[in-house]
């Protein structure tokens, strides 16, 4: 195999439980979106329903909810992102729950019989419904098929005095909520806000990144463990002369005779072509850097001092070589990375 990514389920289950000891009484709706941010979404999901008290699962389309059900995964699944015009029969054939964010969806679901939980736009300006929507939205919260309120954070990993002030925006809604319906789910808590430990009312957490190990701040005060490593093998060793170009655009020249080592990893596995020549790989326990441009399927690195022949290991990511390391060097955030880990990458579930 050229390409893989090792993920370690062991230390999923220690990031959720190391999570969980700040996320105090709330209950813990896992983030499995996007393939669980590229781990593997069954797997992910199964492994938690197993092995920890997760209570259910999120994901951002119908389709992905489908794939877990058909995974075998039993508990709630909320799918984030789906407005009901799209598919309404399959909630209820795959028992999804819709987060319902626009008047349209809403008749959908009262009319079908899909429970479903409800979000509000408290500044993210994205999906929910806006403050004055909510008089007319008050009826609702009667309604048996109503099991859940939601809102969602966007700078609760840089600031957090706007965060504070989101989060007693929120629950001057849901204090609303709760005088007419005291029997539902609400949550607002991504990863970054777990620090914040905004308990008042709130009955569940809603975690994506951290539980993969990667740190949705600098100074995030929870033990994590990046969960997947990607690895791939050296395809030819060789020395190359002084003065020659490597990669498109030549953009490394050879100072002096070098050796290098080509890599079966490229941009389209996942590694950013913005890291060319900003980013080292480990062969054989050493760290060899990426020389000129990273290419489609190969990147090529120095292997200067190293021993190494066609068909070594070659850590592209690892738990020192992390995501978060890679993320600050690209100039992107750690989700996107891992998403974009394709799938000719294959999963090993360790
Ligand atoms: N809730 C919503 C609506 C989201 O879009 C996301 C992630 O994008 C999350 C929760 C999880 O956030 P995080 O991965 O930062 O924990």
């Amino acid at each position: 195999m050229l390409r893989w990514a090792e993920v370690y389920l062991d230390r999923l289950k220690r990031n959720y439980e190391n999570l969980k000891r700040f996320t105090g009484h709330k209950r813990i709706i896992a983030v499995v979106k996007a393939n669980a941010y590229g781990h593997g979404s069954v797997k992910v999901a199964s492994f938690l329903e197993r092995k920890t008290d997760v209570d259910a699962f999120a994901v951002a389309t119908v389709f992905e909810g489908i794939e877990l059900r058909e995974g075998g995964v039993e508990k709630p699944i909320i799918v984030m992102s789906n407005p009901l015009f799209e598919n309404a029969r399959n909630f209820l054939e795959y028992r999804l729950t819709p987060v319902i964010f626009d008047f349209e969806s809403l008749g959908i679901a009262l009319e079908t019989g899909i429970p479903f939980h409800i979000k509000l736009d408290t500044g993210m300006g994205r999906l929910g419904f806006l403050p004055g929507d909510f008089q007319r939205l008050t009826e609702i919260f009667k309604s048996p098929l109503f099991k859940g309120i939601m809102s969602h954070f966007p700078v609760s990993d840089e600031d957090k005095c706007f965060t504070k002030e989101q989060f007693s925006f929120f629950l001057r809604f849901i204090k609303e909520v709760l005088k007419v319906n005291r029997n539902v789910a609400v949550h607002i808590d991504n990863s970054a806000a777990v620090p914040y430990h905004f308990d008042s009312l709130l009955t569940h957490s809603r975690i994506g990144l951290a539980l993969y190990g990667s740190k949705p701040s600098s100074n995030f005060p929870v033990k994590l463990e990046q969960v997947m490593e990607i690895k791939s093998r050296l395809i030819q060793v060789k020395t190359l002369p002084e003065g020659w170009g490597i990669s498109y655009g030549r953009t490394y020249v050879t100072s002096s005779r070098e050796k290098v080592g080509v890599v079966a990893f490229g941009y389209a596995d996942g590694l950013m072509r913005s890291l060319s020549g900003n980013w080292s790989v480990k062969i054989n326990g050493r760290k060899c850097s990426v020389r000129g441009r990273i290419c489609m399927d190969m990147t090529i690195v120095s292997l200067e001092g190293v021993k190494a022949s066609p068909g070594d290991e070659v850590i592209i990511t690892d738990r020192e070589l992390t995501f978060d390391k890679m993320a600050e060097k690209a100039g992107t955030i750690s989700y996107e990375i891992m998403c974009d880990v394709s799938p000719r990458v294959k999963r090993i579930f360790i």
